[in-house]
C-alpha cells in the first residue's frame, strides 16, 4: 500500500425502473444518474466502461456508464434518460476504471474528467469504435503458378496459404516479413484479397530479432532479481549511472514476461520517446510495439490505443498520459528516468504518473521498474522505508569510463562570448582530435534582458513578472517565455529616449553566433526549440552528430537527456547557480539531476569524458559534494535536509492555487479557504499539529499572463488523515459563491511552485 487507498463504492443491483450512473466530462466531482427507457432495454445490461450519450443541460453528452446506481433517495421522475448506447463492450475494463476512480479521489479530481484523460479524443466525441482490423487472403481462383517469376510475391503468396483460414491480419503479415508493396500487387493481380474484420485477441508469439548481450555481474543481479518478482507487485529501483546498461535490464527483464503472452508498459519521458528509443525494442523484439504521445494525429492515438485494448500490442512504448492505456494481459511496467518532471501533470488534473503506474502495478500485480541515473528524492525514501527494492548499476557498460567533473571559477577569469578562457582551450584541444564538445546553456533565444545602459530600464512582459527575451530569429523581436506576449523593439527608451538598447545576457542563439566567431571552421549544431521546429533539422544533426569528426554541440533540455552522442567527449555546463538559490525546496535536487544528465553525455563512446561546470559560487556545498562525491552523497546530504525540515518526502504536502486578475484577491480567497481548512471536523482531530500550512503567499513569479497567483503548502506527516480532510474541504470550496472569478487548483504531491 504505497500510497493509500481510497475505496470505491459497491454497485448493488436495483429494484423498479433501471437506474445508471454515468460519470461526465465535467467539472463536478458528481457522477450522474440516468433512466434507461425501454427502447434500449434490449442492449440491457450495458457493459461497465461502455459509452452512453445522455442529455446535459441543453447538450448531449458522451459519458462512461459506471455501474447501476441504488435507487435509495433517487426519484426516478426527476431523472433523465440516456439517449443511445455506443458500445456493446467496455472499453474500460473494470480495473482500469478502479485505478481511475483512485487516481480522481486521491488528486481531487472530478471522476469524469479523469476518465475522460484515459479516452482517445475520437472516442470521447462519440466516434464509433468498432474494432476493426484490415486482414488478408488469397481469392478462392489463386494459382500459385502464376507467380513463378516473382519470388517475392511468391514468398507472400505462400505465407498467406499458410493462414488461409480465415486468413491474416495485415499487421502480423508485416510481423513474418511480408511487405505491404507485395500485398497489394497479389491483390492488383486478383490473387489476394483484403477485407475488414474484428480484431482477436490472440497474440502472435514474440520473437528475439537480435541476441541479448552478454549482461555484466550487476546487469545480472538486477535481472535475475526482476525475474524473481515476476507475476506479483513489486516496486523495484534501478538505479544505475547513465550509460551503466539499464535499457540492456529492462530488455533481459521484459523478455520472460513477453514470451508468457503479455504486455510491458514502458513510460518515457516527454522528450525521451524518440526514434531511436523505439528502435532498441524495435531491434530486440519482434512483436507489435506501439507508441503513444502528444503528437500523434487523433487516428493514430486510437489504432494504438486499440492495440493496446485489445492485447494485441505486446509493447506500448508512452510519455505520461500512457500510464492510463488499458492493458488486458499487463504483465510488467517499466519506467525510464522516473525522476523526470514531465511525468507530473502541471495543469488540470495534476497527477504523476510514476506515483500512478505504482498504483497500478499494485492493483494489477506486476512489478513496476522505475530506472534513473539520479532518482528523485521520493524514491530513494520508498528504498529507506522498505517499498521499493534498490538495484545499482554502478559501472558503465563496456569500456565506456565515466567522465570527470571540474569546476571553473567565473570569478578573476576573463570570458569571451560567456565562456571563460580554460573552457575555450579545453574545447580547442577536443577539436583539434576531431572529438565533439556539447555546451548545454538552458536558455533559449538571443538574449534574456533588453537593457538601457543610460537609465537600467529593462523591457518587461507587461502581462508578467517577467523580462523579455530578446529573438533575432526569424526577425528581430520581444517575446515572452512565460505568456508568448510578442512585440517589436522599441527604436529607444521608452524612459530616456536614449537609443542604445542593449540585449544582455546569454541565450542559445547568441552563443551560437560567439562559437562561430571562436571556432569559424567548426560546425555548430544548435539544438533547442526554436532550431529544431522545422521538421527532420533535429535527425539532420542527430545524424551530423553520428560523423566522427569534430562539432559543437550547443543547446538546451532537448539536449541534456536520453542521447547516445559516442563523439562527445567534453562537456561544458554555462549556468548553474540560479538553480541553487531558487525558493522552490525542489530546486537543488533538480539542477544536481539535470547537472548530471547533461554530464551522462560525455564519453560514452570508447574516450574518456571530462565535463566543465562554469560558476561564480564554486565553494556552494551541495555543488561541491554533487561533483566530488558523486549524487548519491548528493542526494543523501539533501534528504537530510529535507527530514531536518519536515519537507517532502518526510511528510506529504499538497499546494493549493488561486488566481485572479487583482493581486489581493487571490490571498483574501486562500485566506478564506484555509480558515474553512482549519474549521473541518478532521483538523481538530489534528491535535499535535500534524498539520502545518505555509502562506498564503504570492507566487514566485506573481503575476502572468495577466492574472496574479497565490498559494499555500499544506504539509502533513499522515497521508491518510491529509486525503480525508482535503477531501471535504475542497469540495466545499468548489461549491462557494466567492469562487466566482478565481481559478483555483489543488496539486497533490506538487512538482513546482
Ligand atoms: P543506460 O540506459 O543505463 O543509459 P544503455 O542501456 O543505453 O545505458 O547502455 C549504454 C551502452 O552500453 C549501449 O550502447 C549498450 O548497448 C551498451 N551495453 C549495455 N549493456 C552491455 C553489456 N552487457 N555488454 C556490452 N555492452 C553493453
Ligand atoms: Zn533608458
Ligand atoms: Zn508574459
Amino acid at each position: 500500500d504505497l500510497l493509500g487507498h481510497v475505496a470505491v463504492p459497491d454497485e448493488t443491483p436495483a429494484k423498479g425502473p433501471i437506474i445508471i450512473q454515468v460519470a461526465l466530462p465535467v467539472p463536478l466531482f458528481d457522477v450522474f444518474s440516468y433512466l434507461v427507457p425501454d427502447a434500449l432495454l434490449a442492449q440491457w445490461p450495458f457493459a461497465p466502461g461502455c459509452r452512453v450519450c445522455v442529455p446535459f443541460g441543453k447538450r448531449e453528452l458522451v459519458g462512461i456508464y459506471l455501474g447501476q446506481a441504488t435507487n435509495d433517495g433517487i426519484q426516478p421522475d426527476k431523472l433523465k434518460t440516456i439517449h443511445t448506447v455506443l458500445d456493446d463492450e467496455s472499453l474500460l475494463p473494470e480495473s482500469m476504471l478502479k485505478l481511475l476512480h483512485w487516481a480522481a479521489s486521491y488528486y481531487h479530481y472530478p471522476i469524469g474528467e479523469v476518465i475522460s484523460c484515459a479516452l482517445p479524443t475520437l472516442l470521447r466525441q462519440g466516434r464509433p469504435y468498432n474494432l476493426l482490423a484490415q486482414y488478408w487472403r488469397l481469392t478462392a481462383t489463386a494459382e500459385r503458378e502464376a507467380l513463378k517469376r516473382a519470388p517475392k510475391q511468391l514468398e507472400t503468396f505462400d505465407l498467406l496459404k499458410l493462414h488461409d483460414e480465415p486468413g491474416a491480419p495485415e499487421s502480423a503479415l508485416l510481423l513474418m516479413g511480408a511487405s505491404k508493396k507485395q500485398l497489394q500487387l497479389l491483390q492488383e493481380k486478383g490473387l489476394a484479397e483484403c477485407f475488414l474484420q474484428k480484431t482477436e485477441h490472440q497474440t502472435h508469439p514474440v520473437k528475439l530479432a537480435e541476441l541479448p548481450l552478454i549482461p555484466n555481474d550487476e546487469q545480472q543481479l538486477a535481472i535475475d532479481t526482476i525475474k524473481q518478482h515476476l507475476a506479483s507487485f513489486k516496486g523495484i529501483l534501478l538505479d544505475g549511472l547513465t550509460g551503466s546498461g539499464k535499457t540492456e535490464v529492462y530488455l533481459q527483464a521484459m523478455q520472460p514476461v513477453l514470451e508468457a503472452g503479455q504486455q510491458v508498459l514502458v513510460l518515457v519521458p516527454e522528450i525521451g520517446l524518440t526514434p531511436q528509443t523505439l528502435d532498441r525494442f524495435r531491434s530486440r523484439f519482434q512483436c507489435e510495439i506501439v507508441a503513444m504521445h502528444s503528437n500523434l494525429t487523433d487516428v493514430a492515438r486510437l489504432q494504438a490505443w486499440q492495440a493496446a485494448q485489445t492485447g494485441r500490442a505486446q509493447i506500448v512504448i508512452g510519455t505520461r498520459s500512457a500510464v492510463f492505456t488499458p492493458m488486458p494481459k499487463l504483465g510488467l511496467i517499466i519506467i525510464d528516468e522516473e525522476h523526470d518532471v514531465s511525468f507530473k501533470q502541471q495543469d488540470t488534473f495534476r497527477y504523476h504518473a510514476r506515483d500512478v503506474a505504482l498504483c497500478r502495478g499494485h492493483r494489477e500485480s506486476c512489478p513496476v521498474i522505475l530506472g534513473s541515473a539520479t532518482p528523485c528524492l521520493e524514491s530513494l525514501h520508498l528504498v529507506e522505508e522498505g517499498k521499493l527494492l534498490s538495484l545499482k548499476l554502478t559501472q558503465r557498460a563496456g569500456n565506456a569510463a565515466l567522465a570527470k567533473i571540474q569546476l571553473i571559477d567565473l570569478k578573476n577569469q576573463p570570458r569571451e562570448h560567456g565562456l571563460a578562457r580554460d573552457l575555450i582551450d579545453a574545447i580547442k584541444q577536443r577539436l583539434k582530435k576531431q572529438e565533439q564538445v556539447l555546451i548545454f546553456l538552458n536558455r533559449r533565444g538571443y538574449a534574456p534582458v533588453l537593457l538601457c545602459p543610460q537609465c537600467a530600464w529593462q523591457a518587461d512582459c507587461p502581462r508578467c513578472d517577467a523580462h523579455l527575451t530578446v529573438h533575432r530569429q526569424p526577425s528581430e523581436h520581444l517575446h515572452c517565455h512565460h505568456c508568448n506576449y510578442q512585440s517589436r523593439l522599441p527604436a529607444a527608451c521608452p524612459s530616456c529616449q536614449s537609443t542604445t538598447l542593449t540585449p544582455t545576457g546569454m541565450g542559445t542563439a547568441r552563443l551560437e553566433e560567439g562559437l562561430k566567431e571562436l571556432f569559424p571552421d567548426t560546425d555548430i549544431l544548435r539544438v533547442d526549440r526554436d532550431s529544431t521546429s522545422r521538421v527532420g533539422s533535429w535527425e539532420r544533426i542527430y545524424e551530423r552528430a553520428h560523423q566522427e569528426k569534430g562539432a559543437i554541440l550547443l543547446g538546451t533540455q532537448m539536449l541534456a537527456k536520453g542521447h547516445h552522442f559516442p563523439h562527445v567527449t567534453l562537456v561544458a555546463i554555462l549556468d548553474v547557480d540560479g538553480g541553487f538559490l531558487n525558493v522552490d525546496f525542489r530546486a537543488p535536487e533538480r539542477t544536481a539531476q539535470l547537472i548530471m544528465q547533461v554530464a551522462g553525455r560525455a564519453g560514452r563512446g570508447q574516450k574518456a569524458g571530462l565535463v566543465l561546470i562554469q560558476t561564480f559560487k564554486p565553494e556552494n556545498p551541495l555543488l561541491q559534494i554533487l561533483i566530488q562525491q558523486g549524487y548519491a552523497a548528493f542526494a543523501k546530504t539533501c534528504m537530510a535536509e529535507r527530514k531536518a525540515m519536515l519537507l517532502p518526502p518526510y511528510r506529504y504536502c499538497a499546494l493549493i492555487r488561486a488566481e485572479t486578475p487583482q493581486a489581493e484577491k487571490s490571498l483574501q480567497f486562500l485566506q478564506h479557504v484555509l480558515t474553512l481548512l482549519y474549521a473541518q471536523p478532521e483538523a481538530k482531530q489534528l491535535e499535535k499539529p500534524p498539520l502545518e500550512i505555509w502562506g498564503p503567499v504570492p507566487a514566485p513569479m506573481e503575476r502572468r499572463a495577466g492574472v496574479f497567483r497565490a498559494h499555500a503548502l499544506i504539509f502533513c506527516k499522515d497521508r491518510r488523515l491529509l486525503h480525508h480532510l482535503l477531501g471535504h474541504w475542497w469540495l466545499q470550496v468548489c461549491k462557494l459563491p466567492e469562487r466566482r472569478g478565481v481559478r483555483c487548483s489543488i496539486d497533490i504531491d506538487a512538482q513546482e511552485m
